[in-house]
């Protein structure tokens, strides 16, 4: 609605400079990204029970650092939207849906705090407390052909002090092969589902660690495809799958065209040449994070709104669902 107000301001804007109408473009954009935070916060806020006691009376109570704040009627306890969550305790929420962009885009913690206005050190605490409640969200109970591989990682300290041995960034493993320096990290995929599973693995898994990671994401029906790795024999004793084991003919391609696990391999080679890439190695005690980041994005096709990585952030699962 066109009020005189508004109207007075629409007609000043013919005199205002170049400069000037470029603070104003910088001004309401900043507006619209507050805007869109607190929506998504709200917005994302799901259930309507107590935070600290599960009670369902649960009434509006004002705002508390712009977002709405709740009051329960029978442990008299306040909540928003953030409490209880990996959230919870950060600074600028403002800025949350400028960082959900930033990270929808893949860009590197430097990049992020530029954009956003926050200090570097502030973008890589968001980036991890965004990604804390997207690990565990995985896919279950998956029908139909699921195409499972590993790939490697070589173990990484980045960003932690007292180095025992550093080593050159990037950098190669001591030993040939498959060393205890080398971490994996296993993706399972639904053929032409879009659901992905990912963990990431002990160096050396076994039948057991798979059996472990697969059994919520696996149903007795389900058909499992993989490469030749011994470990997966554990998985129809254990978890009533069928096994299509993958086996390459000498000239390298499959012997029934089907069963290949090509949808995880080219997953595989696009989250190793980001993160080996741009990000230039990541420390593998936040590799599930990062991990979880790629299935995030590849869900939502590389476009998540704000408010779908806030509200998955808050622990909402709205992918693989
Ligand atoms: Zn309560």
């Amino acid at each position: 609605m066109r009020t005189e107000r508004f109207q007075r301001v629409l007609q000043q804007l013919s005199s205002e400079t170049d400069a000037q109408l470029d603070e104003l473009a910088t001004t309401v954009a900043a507006q619209r990204s507050t805007r869109a935070s607190y929506r998504a916060l709200d917005v994302a806020r799901g259930s309507v029970c107590c935070h600290h006691c599960g009670s369902l009376a649960v009434v509006r109570y004002g705002r508390a650092h712009g977002l709405q704040r709740y009051r329960c009627k029978d442990c008299l306890r306040t909540s928003s939207a953030v409490t209880g969550t990996p959230l919870a305790g950060l600074r600028a929420k403002e800025k949350f849906a400028a960082n959900s962009a930033c990270m929808a885009r893949r860009l590197t913690v430097r990049e992020t705090a530029e954009e956003c206005g926050i200090a570097v050190s502030t973008a890589f605490r968001w980036r991890h407390r965004f990604l804390q409640a997207v690990v565990p969200q995985q896919p279950s109970g998956v029908e139909g052909l699921l195409e499972t591989d590993e790939t490697y990682f070589l173990y990484s300290r980045k960003g932690q002090r007292k180095l025992p041995e550093p080593r050159k960034r990037g950098g190669r493993a001591k030993k040939r092969g498959l060393s205890k320096e080398q971490v994996p990290v296993l993706v399972a995929i639904a053929r032409g589902q879009g659901f992905t599973a990912d963990r990431v693995m002990k160096p050396g898994m076994k039948g057991k660690d798979l059996v472990e990671a697969l059994r919520h994401v696996v149903k007795p029906d389900t058909v499992v495809c993989s490469d030749g790795n011994a470990a997966y024999f554990a998985l129809p004793r254990e978890l009533g799958v069928t096994l299509k084991m993958f086996s390459a003919s000498k000239h390298g391609s499959p012997i029934n065209p089907s069963f290949h696990v090509q949808t995880v391999n080219s997953y595989h080679s696009r989250m190793k040449g980001w993160l080996n890439g741009e990000f230039r190695g990541v420390s593998t005690k936040y590799l599930d994070r990062y991990v979880a980041w790629q299935r995030l994005l590849v869900w939502f096709k590389d476009r998540p709104t704000p408010e779908e990585f806030i509200t998955s952030a808050l622990g909402r699962q709205l992918i693989n669902t």
